[in-house]
């Protein structure tokens, strides 16, 4: 099928991906691939998979193509002699292409790695269309002042925020009485802390509904990822810490729901495809169409909902403990649960033990208020630190 350039401007929308080789990255570039014309490719960057790098640069036409790994350069410039593509290397490489001025910024670097990329791109007043949660989650509020600050426009990607960017009557903030984000449950949704306990890698990036990076799968397993969400949807919406909830749906057909005052829930539906929520954002203000399959609810015939148990998942009430706490301890969350779940993707601590890291480093988090970015980065560090220790401790439990 073939999809026409059905964007409303004359003249192309400018852009760059910061993770254009990942999930979410692949699934952008398929859509710009689609409309021939309507988008004008700067940068793209990756963080070590040069083939896929060079391959999309050249297909895309794009001015730049960036390897965080430096050790990669070589490699990078080597597949792109000849097509006119500049070719660069190294982390500091990655924040000066996202320096460069474009139109619209796909953020989707994985972690809180993608931070200063990130907050290069808002400083350019660019539109920033936010995958990589990790990075709102880690500066919180200081992020969202530098968007402010530079005249930027933040865009959800995750599919629960953009169902309720979709829905959200933002002339009337104070008639909503509550987000709801809707949750699939991961791939262990029935299973007992019993059988979590000896559940393996493999086993926890196999979601049952979308196919998504490593990380994010290990998150959805632990549901970490919808307290990661909570905090999340905290800073893009206009709502009280206590006014978010969370519905276990798991269909992932109804992508997040919005109550108002005089009891109306207003929803987003569609199939489990990120690539709707990509198009939203890519083609926001206007809307473009995605090659993303129907939503035919007569064959799905049920859809189900139930509450969350966060007693066989502790990591959702880590998130809200995180989210009440303030200061660092969301950077602290999210520091020790990219640490526990690097290592246990590596297969050196138990699925259970993922949660008890985060506790572990959540609880011992140093009461300072986060006022600059420096503060982020110091705290960051610190977490990583600690839940690394924690790790090694765990380690030894586990074999
Ligand atoms: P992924 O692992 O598939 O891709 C990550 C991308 O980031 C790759 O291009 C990789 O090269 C790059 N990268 C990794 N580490 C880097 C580093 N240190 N420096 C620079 N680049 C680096 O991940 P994904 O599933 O595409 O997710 C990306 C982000 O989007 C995550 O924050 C995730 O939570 C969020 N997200 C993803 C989905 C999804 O469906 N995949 C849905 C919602 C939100
Ligand atoms: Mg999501």
């Amino acid at each position: 099928m073939t999809i026409a350039n059905v964007l409303p401007s004359p003249a192309p929308r400018r852009l760059s991906i910061f993770g254009s080789t990942g999930s979410i990255g692949c699934n952008t570039v398929d859509l710009i691939e689609r409309n021939p014309g309507a988008f004008d490719v700067e940068a793209l960057t990756a963080n070590g998979n040069v083939a896929l790098l060079a391959e999309q640069a050249k297909r895309l036409r794009a001015r730049i193509a960036v390897v965080a790994d430096n050790s990669r350069y070589d490699e990078l410039k080597e597949a792109l002699r000849g097509t006119g593509i500049e070719a660069a290397g190294g982390e500091n490489a990655v924040v000066e292409a996202a320096e460069r001025p474009v139109d619209w910024v796909m953020a989707a670097i994985v972690g809180a790695a993608g931070l200063r990329p990130t907050l290069a791109a808002a400083r350019q007043g660019a539109i920033v269309a936010l995958a990589n949660k990790e990075c709102l989650i880690c500066a919180g509020e200081l992020m969202i002042d530098e968007i402010r600050r530079h005249g930027a426009t933040l865009l959800p990607v995750d599919s629960e925020h953009s169902a309720i960017f979709q829905v959200f009557d933002f002339d009337q903030p104070d008639k909503v009485a509550r987000i709801i984000l809707t949750a699939s449950g991961g791939p262990f949704r029935s299973l007992s802390r019993g059988q979590m306990s000896s559940v393996t890698p493999a086993q926890a990036v196999a979601h049952p509904n979308w196919s998504m990076g490593a990380k994010i799968s290990v998150d959805s397993a632990t549901m970490m990822n919808k307290g990661l969400e909570t905090i999340e949807a905290y800073h893009l919406f206009p709502v009280a810490k206590e006014s978010i909830d969370i519905l276990v749906h798991p269909q992932s057909v109804v992508h997040s729901l919005v109550e108002y005052v005089d009891g109306s829930v207003l929803a987003q539906l569609g199939a489990p495809d990120m690539r709707t929520p990509i198009a939203y954002a890519l083609g926001w203000p206007a809307r473009m169409a995605a090659p993303t399959p129907r939503l035919r609810l007569e064959e799905i015939g049920t859809l189900t909902f139930e509450a969350p148990d966060a007693e066989r998942f502790p990591a959702l009430l880590l998130a809200k403990q995180a989210l009440q706490m303030g200061g660092a301890a969301p950077t602290v969350l999210n520091a020790a649960n990219e640490v526990a779940v690097e290592v246990f993707l590596q297969g050196r601590i138990g699925f259970l033990h993922i949660a008890q890291i985060v506790e572990e480093t959540l609880n011992r988090t140093p009461s300072n208020r986060l006022n600059t970015l420096e503060d982020v980065g110091e705290a960051d560090l610190w977490a990583r630190r600690y839940a690394q220790e924690q790790a090694t401790r765990f380690h030894a439990l586990h074999n």
